[in-house]
């Protein structure tokens, strides 16, 4: 029953495969996609779901939102029918739980592969560890690590970039050590790991030896990847002239993630000039970067130079330059409920604010100050059109503490770095609702506890 689609709906023919031609999937038929609803899963629903090459696509293909929709077809692929699902498939499901953070899901498929009597192969075992690490289950990562027979340099690489995100730096260099001893190669993933292990603790020395010796001891080339953990190790310590020293020394030419790192750093220690300069940089190689223009406009704004701000504005406004939105995702009873700043499109969206505001009357209570407009140099990485009081990872605090009983851990994930506002609120709320609260943001975890964080505020 090959189907030929003259007409492929763009919104489905993108998230198909590289190589993948519609012509070759038998199940899709040109009326059916004509009633395909925007998300993926609908449009599979309306078709009948009836093969594994659904799930394949959905899994094979890159774009983040449908990695929510490829969970949600397997769970229904399990519920209707007795098909068994391969270890490809396995690691494609197992990898949208990590880069979701749905940690439930991600239990529930350990458990189907033990049901099934699946060998863990070393790749299952990997994927697991990565999962259960990116869900912020450091614990269970590490066990199955050390019960995992065969232990290849991805196996390693993964667990030492999992201690790393979970900001147990000193860990993540102890098994770096040990992987040594064991006699395996760190290869290049190894080495970026490591680094930053050392960025989130703020080891300085360390980053920077391993920098310089790591191609004589590892025959492995230091890469643009290696450099942009330095910079951002440097930026972060406030080394910013040194950080800059080393972009100018290095033998690669920079790219937009090196300005990128720079510019956070200049953004968090509050340095005008080379922030200025790196800004310039990156939209010398994009023109569009919203960061950048962001910075600059910031910048501008601070030093009362209002020509230039206007300017700045002015070409945003133009070229209809936005910031990213920021994002939060939450899972309950195996639903991942995602939030955009500002959000008011949920069922529960009332309850939602009215949670926000108590939340937010308890935290003035205990001293909380929020921050009110537009504070000149603190720029914050989302859009400042929406009040900070409602960015996502707020929202889906509220939501969680509404929708889950007393004493269970909430665990939030979110697209962009989280700001200092939520940072304190969550710290509060941990305090003031007895909460483990739990934040993948875009470069490492924060775990709250008590009223305070992992993190011990330096990220
Ligand atoms: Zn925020
Ligand atoms: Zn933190």
């Amino acid at each position: 029953m090959a189907a030929i689609l003259a007409k492929p709906s763009p919104s489905i023919a993108r998230c198909l495969p590289m190589g993948t031609s519609l012509t070759t999937t038998p199940f899709l038929s040109s009326s059916k996609l004509a009633l395909a609803s925007p998300t993926l899963a609908s449009a599979w629903e309306s078709m009948g779901l009836s093969s594994a090459m659904v799930l394949r696509i959905s899994i094979h293909s890159s774009r983040h939102r449908w990695y929510s929709d490829a969970i949600r077809v397997f769970r229904m692929m399990q519920d209707g029918s007795n098909a068994r699902a391969d270890e490809i498939t396995m690691l494609g499901v197992i990898s949208a739980c990590a880069h979701l953070g749905a940690l439930d899901m991600g239990k529930w498929v350990h458990a189907y592969v033990d049901r099934c009597c699946m060998r863990l192969t070393t790749n299952l075992g990997t994927a697991l560890i990565n999962m259960y690490a990116r869900c912020g289950e450091i614990e269970t990562a590490s066990s199955l690590f050390d019960n995992m027979k065969e232990k290849d340099v991805r196996a390693w690489s993964v667990m030492i970039s999992g201690l790393a995100l979970n900001g147990l730096a000193k860990e993540a260099l102890d098994l770096f050590a040990e992987m040594q001893n064991a006699g395996v190669k760190p290869d290049s993933v190894t080495i970026t790991g490591v680094l930053s292990a050392c960025s989130h603790a703020g080891y300085v020395q360390k980053g920077m030896k391993l920098l310089d010796e790591m191609q004589e001891l590892y025959f492995v080339e230091p890469t643009i990847e290696h450099y942009g953990c330095v910079v951002d190790l440097l930026g972060r310590a406030g080394e910013l002239e040194k950080a800059l020293a080393l972009i100018k020394r290095m033998r690669l030419k920079p790219d937009v993630m090196i300005w990128g790192a720079m510019l956070v750093a200049c953004r968090v220690h509050k340095n005008v000039e080379i922030g200025e300069m790196a800004a310039k940089e990156m939209l010398e190689l994009d023109s569009q970067n919203a960061g950048a223009l962001v910075f600059l406009s910031n910048v501008y704004a601070a030093i009362g130079k209002w020509d230039m701000v206007e300017q700045v504005r002015c070409l945003m406004k133009e070229q209809r330059i936005r910031k990213p939105p920021g994002s939060s995702s939450i899972e309950l009873d195996g639903v991942v409920h995602e939030f955009l700043s500002g959000d008011t499109l949920h069922p529960q969206s009332d309850q939602i604010y009215r949670m926000l505001d108590e939340i937010l009357r308890l935290a003035v209570l205990r001293g909380y100050r929020p921050v009110i407009g537009g504070v000149p140099f603190d720029i914050n990485e989302e859009d400042k059109e929406v009040c900070i009081s409602q960015h996502s990872e707020k929202l889906a605090l509220a939501f969680g503490l509404i929708n889950s009983e007393g004493g269970t851990v909430i665990r939030i994930v979110k697209n962009l770095r989280i700001c200092e506002d939520c940072h304190s609120v969550m710290q509060l709320v941990s305090e003031l609702f007895n909460r483990i609260v739990i934040v993948r943001d875009r470069n490492r975890f924060h775990h709250y506890k008590d009223g305070a964080c992992s993190c011990k505020n330096y990220w």
